[in-house]
């Protein structure tokens, strides 16, 4: 178990304990079930900007169809751990060094997100004696109601109004160097509801099929983004999988005349469970009637939570050590609010959570903390030490196993 491997860890070290810690066969094991689960016409991709550790592209390499990046930086980061790997390159205001990079990194799909951009890809192309294959973003009228951030179906920065598609389709047509291979139509984050997201796939057909018919396009890839959320708040109750592919089935079905494969580019989905933050609680204290415990470590190492503002799942790891010959605090059968080391209160990391027991020394584990954890976070705000980053890597983890861990 986590919760053992976490205690024999802090047993090795003198530092308040402070790690990230990840599961790596719980990351493989959950990849392989989503991609063997999949039906065939689709393609999952990995949305590195989630979590591009080294680490976890390499154990993803073998097992995604691809992955899905959003700057040169990132795909560079792809190159170095595969050399040929199917790259989809997104984002908005891709400069000419970045589409030149792309070009020469041997990227599969660009998905152009504007009519300049459509301009300067196919300059660029002709530039190099090339052609570009791309797939057309489109920021749909419509949305998915309950996601908790949307790029689409309202304004934003991202993709071409779905009213000026037909411009975009114009101007493709004349230009010699892009081939537009289908559309892409990333538009939300952190959706829980299966129904909902086979609802928007739907609608994302329904629309592609028009604009195929309308101009007699030879359309052979749809991409459906990445969004499949993870709950935060109730951990036992996960985006419904298996409910999802029943339905998606029989969306890919009743459109199976467009015989065009489905992508998938999940980021949050793909690496939030595999991943754990612990901190070691240094302090607690009563303040204003409320009490709260302060951790090694915070906000700055996990932004996700004090970003959107909510709570962070966490259990308590109890350590029996206690090295000083005064009093330990602890607070018992009450609520904590949880903040970290920073000069700032907003570095909270979850608020009023009931506790049954809790001790300075003590250990918080953080679940679902592999994705938009350490790689949003502001690392150097105050110059405290940074969290280790520990991989386990024995198969099967169990109690047995607890020697075998590897760190960086
Ligand atoms: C961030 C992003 C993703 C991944 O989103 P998740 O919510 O992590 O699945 C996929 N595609 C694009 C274009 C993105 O910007």
């Amino acid at each position: 178990m986590i919760e053992n491997i976490v205690k024999s860890l802090k047993q090795e070290r003198e530092q308040p304990f402070c790690a990230y810690i990840y599961d790596m066969p719980k990351l493989r094991r959950h990849v392989n079930k989503l991609i063997e689960s999949l039906p065939s016409a689709c393609r999952l991709f990995y949305a590195i900007k989630a979590n591009s550790d080294e680490t976890l592209l390499k154990a993803l390499a073998p097992i995604v169809h691809g992955f899905e990046v959003a700057s040169l930086g990132e795909i560079e980061k792809v190159r170095a751990v595969d050399e040929s790997i199917p790259i989809l390159f997104g984002g908005p205001g891709k400069t000419k060094e970045e589409i030149e990079g792309a070009i020469d990194h041997g990227v599969t799909f660009l998905h152009v997100e504007s009519l300049h951009e459509l301009q300067l890809v196919n300059y660029i192309a002709a530039q190099k004696r090339t052609s570009i294959s791309i797939l057309l973003r489109v920021n749909l009228r419509n949305s998915v109601p309950n996601a908790q951030l949307k790029m689409s179906g309202v304004p934003s920065q991202f993709g071409v109004d779905e009213e000026e598609v037909s411009g975009a389709i114009d101007l493709v047509r004349c230009l010699p160097n892009v081939r537009l291979f289908g559309f892409h139509f990333h538009a939300m984050s952190n959706n829980l509801d299966p129904a909902a997201h086979v609802h928007f796939i739907d609608h994302c057909f329904e629309k592609a099929k028009i604009w195929g018919k309308e101009w007699d396009l030879d359309l052979s890839y749809i991409n459906v983004g990445g969004g499949i959320g993870i709950n935060y708040q109730m951990v036992e109750e996960q985006f419904n999988w298996d409910n999802f592919i029943l339905r998606l089935e029989k969306i890919l079905e009743k459109h199976s005349d467009a015989n065009w494969q489905t992508i998938f580019e999940c980021g949050r989905y793909i690496a939030s469970s595999c991943g754990y933050y612990a901190a070691e609680v240094l302090d607690i204290k009563q303040n204003h009637g409320r009490y709260f415990c302060i951790i090694r470590g915070g906000s700055h190492h996990l932004r996700l939570p004090a970003a959107w503002k909510q709570s962070h799942p966490f259990t308590i790891v109890p350590i029996e050590e206690w090295p000083y010959p005064f009093k330990r605090p602890e607070v018992n059968e009450s609520t904590i609010t949880v903040a970290g080391e920073l000069c700032t209160p907003n570095d909270v990391l979850a608020r009023n959570v009931p506790i049954s027991r809790l001790h300075v020394g003590d250990i918080l584990l953080f679940s679902y903390a592999g994705a938009y954890g350490w790689s949003i976070s502001h690392h150097d705000f105050l110059t405290h030490p940074h969290p280790e980053h520990i991989y386990l890597d024995s198969e099967p983890i169990n109690e047995a196993d607890e020697k075998l861990v590897e760190s960086r």
